[in-house]
């Protein structure tokens, strides 16, 4: 009774405040328990809750005993546990509207375009400069040269900022161009609409009269059969028309487990690029751009000098998580009205720092490869020589170095006593490799994936 009536208000809530405050205030809580009239919450720190009590305090207590469960005060708990970002960014996902286009395409069934994803917003670095550079060449318009687009990164990389962008600045060169944005489970949803309601007559021609058809998270068509055949149709049908189309996923083509095989070798057709995990480089870069829009919110914050470069260093999440890391920041130095110093950092995003703590193991790594080339553990450590047991081991090294913070001699000593200088080889030889081998890329990429997971 009582957490039915906090989902309901949850989505009230979210219609109030909207999406971001939505995301970064009401999302972390869990309602614990009412009692006596008085409602728990579990928030992440203390400040959480506090913002949370002074802000939206009054609306939550209103309209719980609106929907039923009589509330006169709200309490909350700091919470030692830590939210899991990716569910609660799929969790988000689920429960994006369906609604029109704002510009231009006003008669198409495609998603919202969010503002803030521009050109201009979107901060290159390293990790993604392949992948914006291939946006731009799309949202430059001209020929089509590759057809798919294929984007693909874990979550929070910009994927989807960078969809939109296209779509924005393909608008803004042509108001007639017919753009239609939409996540792949709103694709399968239309579908299945027009299925139950026997009109797929009018989804086939709708679909296939856009200019420039952008499908997100693709993933999640995976498994659903007649979905995928829709999908693939439509797609034909555009590419053979010469229209644009760019897809999104959460992997590559080949990692997609239940898609079909036309499906992914079609998809690797076009030009396939990801999103790389962020580096310092581009995570100082966007908190710096972030923390300038955050000024023009709060003139009056101040923050101390080294302060975005220890945010940079110890949350090395994705940006979704960076940016709600930078907003709870001027949202508290702004109620405490105190400059923002290490001391401040580190009390208010205390469940970020300690998230960002958990550190992958040098026998978690060994463990993974073993399994990932189906060797057993002693095989990594032991000493022979044969390349199919070597290049694993030279792998397993890489990313020891690369993911732990160990030292040379220490990663040989934990390889079966090598020395240090095997490791330098191994970590030169895999960098090597993984310049030429796609399969040794490919391999190295899923691993850290999965490790730093
Ligand atoms: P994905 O679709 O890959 O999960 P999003 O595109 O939704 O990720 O990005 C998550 C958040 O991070 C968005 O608010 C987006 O604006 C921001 N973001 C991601 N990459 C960048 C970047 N390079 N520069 C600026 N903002 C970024
Ligand atoms: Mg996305």
């Amino acid at each position: 009774m009582e957490f039915d009536c906090w989902g309901r208000v949850r989505d009230q809530l979210l219609n109030v405040i909207g999406k971001d405050a939505f995301q970064n205030w009401i999302e972390p809580l869990s309602l614990l328990k009412v009692t006596d009239g008085i409602a728990s919450f579990s928030a992440p720190t203390s400040f959480v809750g506090t913002w949370v009590d002074r802000n939206y305090g009054d609306k939550i207590v209103m309209m719980m005993t609106r929907e039923g469960v009589a509330v006169d005060r709200l309490m909350f708990q700091a919470d030692v546990l830590v939210q899991a970002e990716s569910k609660d960014d799929v969790k988000q996902k689920m429960m994006a509207p369906i609604v029109s286009v704002p510009t231009g395409s006003k008669d198409l069934p495609g998603a919202p375009l969010d503002k803030r994803y521009t050109f201009d917003r979107f901060v290159v670095g390293k990790p993604n400069e392949l992948a914006h550079a291939a946006a731009r060449r799309v949202a430059n318009g001209g020929p089509v040269t590759f057809n798919p687009l294929f984007l693909y990164g874990g979550v929070g990389l910009g994927k989807t900022h960078l969809m939109h962008a296209i779509a924005w600045e393909i608008q803004a060169r042509d108001p007639k161009a017919k753009v239609l944005y939409l996540s792949a489970e709103q694709f399968m949803y239309r579908f299945v609409q027009a299925l139950r309601f026997k009109d797929t007559m009018s989804f086939k021609e709708l679909f296939r009269s856009v200019d420039v058809l952008m499908v997100d998270d693709v993933q999640f068509i995976a498994g659903k059969d007649s979905t995928q055949d829709e999908f693939f149709h439509t797609f034909n049908a555009l590419i053979d028309q010469n229209k644009q189309i760019i897809i999104s996923a959460d992997r590559a083509p080949g990692e997609i487990a239940g898609l079909e095989e036309r499906i992914k070798s079609r998809l690797q057709w076009g030009l396939v690029v990801d999103l790389h995990p962020t580096d310092y480089e581009l995570r100082l870069g966007i908190l710096q751009s972030k923390a300038e829009t955050q000024r023009v919110h709060y003139p009056e914050v101040i923050l101390a000098e080294g302060i975005l470069e220890f945010i940079a260093h110890r949350i090395s999440n994705n940006v979704r998580v960076l940016e709600g890391a930078l907003t709870r920041l001027f949202a508290f130095a702004s109620l405490v009205g105190r400059e923002v110093t290490l001391d401040v950092v580190q009390e208010c995003l205390a469940d970020m720092l300690r998230a960002s703590d958990r550190k992958v193991t040098i026998d978690e790594i060994i463990r993974k490869v073993a399994d990932h080339y189906n060797l057993r553990l002693t095989d990594i450590l032991s000493p022979r020589r044969a390349r199919s047991v070597a290049r694993p081991r030279q792998v397993a090294m890489f990313l020891a170095k690369r993911l732990t913070s160990k030292s040379l001699p220490e990663i040989g000593r934990r390889f079966g006593g090598r020395d240090h200088t095997t490791v330098i080889h191994a970590v030169k030889k895999i960098e090597e490799l993984r310049a030429i081998d796609n399969q040794i890329a490919e391999d190295v990429e899923l691993l850290r994936r999965m490790l730093e997971a």
